[in-house]
C-alpha cells in the first residue's frame, strides 16, 4: 500500500502535467512552507510523565491564511500530517474559500487520556505553536480525537500570550463564537456532495443503498442526514465492528444505542460482520468516513459499489484508485467530498469577523451553495483536461494555488 503522501504528491504531480506547470513551480508547490515538530510532555493523574510528539505541518499560504486541523490519534506521524497539510491546500481552493493549508497533531490514543490530561496536553501542544500560527498567519480547528472543547483549550491558551482571540481557531464551542452547523458541516457536505453527484447520474439518495465505513462525527453525521433523505444504509462499522441489514438500518435508534453504549456492539437492528466485508457488499454508494488506505488493490477488485464517496481523506490508494475506475466505479475525491468542514470553518470566521451570528438554516444554505458551485467548477476542469472527477478536483485546486503563488511571485 502507498502510504499517504506518496499517494497525495502522485495525485499532485499528474494534476501539474495536465495543467502544465513548470517543473520549478510544481517542486516549489509541493514543498511544505514550515514544519514544525516539537515534544509535549504531561504529567499523567497518577503523576507520571509520559510523552508525545506533536506536529504543525504549513503547507501553503498563497490564497490566504494556512488552514487545517489538528488530530489527536496514534497515526497522527509526520507523513500522514505532511500528506494532510496538502490536502488542505487543495481543498480550502477547490471549494474556493480564501486560505492556504495546514494540519497538526499529537501521536497519541486520546481514548486512553482522561479529560484533565487531554486538557493539559493540549495546552502544552498550544504553548509550542502559539508563535507559528494567528489570525492571519494559521487557524487551527478540530480533525480526528478533538473536538470544540479542544479549541476552546487551543484559544484560551493562545490569549494568555496574544490577548483575547477566539478566531484563532474554527469549530469552537458556540458560546465562544463558534457557527451553528459546524459541527455536522462536514458530514453535510459530504451528503450535498452525493446528491450533486447523484443527480449527474439520474439518482438520488432515496432510493440508493449506502454502507458507511466510520461512525465517528463525520460517519454519523452522514448515516442520519442520508438516513433523513430516504436513503437505505445496508452497513456502518466504527472500529468496535460491523454492522449489517439489508432491509436497511435504523439509523436514529442506532446513534442511540452508540450515544448510551459508546459503540454498535450488541444492537439488535442487524447482524454483526467482519470489518473488510464491509467494504466489498453490495451496494450502490460506499462512503469510508474513517482512516486513510481502506482501498487499496487487495479489495478494490472485490468492491461492488457504483459511487465511492472520499468522506475520509485519502482513503483509496492509487493502485485501488486505477482498479475502481477500470471497473467504472466513479470516485468522488476527499478534496472536494469532505470540504464542508472547512467551508463552514470559513463562515465561521465572517461571522467572527462582522460579531454576527448566522442562523444555521443560512449556514446550510451556503454551504450547500459552496459544495455545488465546486461540483459544477470540477466538471468543468474534467471537460477542459478530459479526466475523471479526482484531476477535475486536483486541476481545480492546484490551478488556482498555481495562479496566486505566480500572482504573488517569489521575495529574495
Ligand atoms: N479538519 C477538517 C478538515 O480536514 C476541517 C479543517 C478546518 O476547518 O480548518 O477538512
Amino acid at each position: 500500500m502507498m502510504n499517504a503522501l506518496a499517494s497525495t504528491s502522485r495525485n499532485f504531480r499528474n494534476a501539474a502535467r495536465l495543467l502544465g506547470l513548470d517543473s520549478n513551480l510544481e517542486k516549489s508547490l509541493l514543498m511544505p512552507y514550515k514544519e514544525i515538530k516539537f515534544e509535549c510532555t504531561i504529567r499523567k493523574d497518577d503523576g507520571t510523565l509520559v510523552s508525545y510528539v506533536g506536529y504543525r505541518i504549513q503547507h501553503d499560504n498563497s490564497r490566504g491564511p494556512m488552514k487545517g486541523g489538528i488530530r489527536y490519534h496514534p497515526k497522527a506521524e509526520h507523513d500522514e500530517i505532511n500528506a494532510l497539510a496538502q490536502l488542505m491546500t487543495w481543498k480550502t481552493a477547490v471549494v474556493n474559500v480564501p486560505y492556504g493549508g495546514a494540519k497538526g497533531g499529537i501521536a497519541c490514543s486520546p481514548k486512553d487520556l482522561s479529560i484533565s490530561e487531554l486538557e493539559r496536553l493540549t495546552r502544552v501542544f498550544t504553548l509550542k505553536i502559539h508563535d507559528a500560527i494567528g489570525v492571519n498567519v494559521d487557524v487551527p480547528a478540530p480533525d480526528m480525537g478533538t473536538n470544540a472543547q479542544t479549541m476552546a483549550w487551543i484559544s484560551d491558551e493562545y490569549s494568555k500570550f496574544h490577548g483575547y482571540s477566539p478566531e484563532i481557531v474554527t469549530g469552537k464551542p458556540i458560546e465562544l463564537g463558534g457557527s451553528l452547523g459546524r459541527e455536522a458541516a462536514t458530514g453535510r457536505g459530504v451528503v450535498y456532495a452525493t446528491e450533486a453527484l447523484l443527480a449527474e447520474h439520474d439518482k438520488s439518495i432515496k432510493g440508493s443503498t449506502f454502507v458507511i465505513q466510520g461512525f465517528g462525527n463525520v460517519g454519523s453525521w452522514v448515516a442520519r442526514l442520508i438516513h433523513e433523505r430516504g436513503g437505505k444504509i445496508i452497513a456502518v462499522s466504527d472500529i468496535s465492528g460491523a454492522l449489517k441489514n439489508t432491509n436497511g438500518i435504523d439509523i436514529p435508534a442506532l446513534l442511540e444505542h452508540k450515544e448510551t453504549n459508546g459503540s454498535l456492539i450488541s444492537f439488535d437492528g442487524g447482524d454483526m460482520i467482519n470489518g473488510d466485508e464491509l467494504l466489498t457488499q453490495e451496494c450502490d454508494v460506499l462512503v469510508p468516513c474513517a482512516l486513510s488506505g481502506v482501498l487499496t488493490r487487495e479489495n478494490a477488485g472485490e468492491v461492488k459499489a457504483k459511487f465511492v464517496i472520499e468522506a475520509a481523506n485519502n482513503p483509496t490508494d492509487p493502485e485501488a484508485d486505477e482498479i475502481l475506475s477500470q471497473k467504472g466505479v466513479v470516485i468522488l475525491p476527499d478534496i472536494y467530498a469532505n470540504a464542508g468542514g472547512v467551508t463552514v470553518s470559513h463562515f465561521e470566521l465572517v461571522q467572527n469577523n462582522q460579531n454576527v451570528m448566522w442562523d444555521e438554516d443560512n449556514v446550510n444554505a451556503q454551504l450547500k451553495k459552496y459544495m455545488s458551485g465546486a461540483f459544477n467548477s470540477i466538471k468543468s476542469m474534467c471537460q477542459t483536461h478530459e479526466c475523471n472527477l479526482r484531476m477535475g478536483a486536483y486541476t481545480l485546486g492546484v490551478g488556482r494555488v498555481a495562479k496566486c503563488t505566480l500572482l504573488r511571485g517569489w521575495g529574495s
